[in-house]
């Protein structure tokens, strides 16, 4: 049977998730909310996979070179030896994790720690991305914060890939890819010859 945190003499622990296209800022929302705790005294801890190499091995960066110091990982299940002072765990391009995120954030969440998911939502091919899906269905708070389309200027929910490398991972920045609306990523290249 299911027990509330509560009933079981624990501090209630909960889940955030921030999602978005690339250049949305999600990596800067996380870095917001972990300074915040960290001025309130709070013990914070970081991870990302250790696939995402593209600035540091330890640090979170974001694109306007905030950081904050994340240990890398290659399998969600690391993230439950989190010590037991840390009350706030941060989790950055989620996207690449295995499945198994899912259950473990909230395995965290259960044992009374607030833990903060950031990652994208969808590939490049506009399909749902590895384990976000299931995070956004369990989750507590969810934002999804939009990058600015390169060609029309709305609001973008899209990352389109310059490059015709079809791997699902391909890290790279603004030489790679941009962030589109829905209606300038359906259009496709036909804007790349203009
Ligand atoms: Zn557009």
């Amino acid at each position: 049977m299911f027990l509330e945190p509560f009933f079981r003499g624990q501090r209630s622990g909960w889940i955030e998730v921030i999602c978005g296209s690339m250049f949305s800022g999600k990596t800067e929302e996380l870095l917001r909310r972990l300074k915040r705790a960290k001025f309130a005294n709070q013990k914070v801890e970081i991870y990302k996979p250790r696939v995402d190499t593209r600035y540091d091995n330890v640090k979170v960066v974001s694109h306007d070179d905030n950081f904050i110091l994340a240990t890398p990982i290659d399998h969600s299940a690391k993230i439950l030896k989190v010590g037991g002072d840390v009350t706030v765990v941060g989790i950055d391009e989620a996207q690449f994790f295995d499945q198994d995120l899912i259950q473990n954030v909230q395995k965290l969440a259960l044992s009374g720690k607030r833990v903060i998911v950031a990652g994208l939502d969808m590939d490049f091919r506009g399909l749902p991305f590895g384990p976000i899906p299931g995070l956004l269905a369990v989750a507590e708070y969810i934002t999804k914060v939009h990058a600015i389309c390169s060609h029309c200027g709305n609001l973008a929910t899209h990352s389109y890939r310059l490059s015709s490398e079809d791997s699902t991972v391909v890290l790279g920045e603004k030489d790679k890819y941009e962030p589109r609306c829905r209606s300038c990523y359906n259009m496709g290249n036909i804007l790349d010859l203009k």
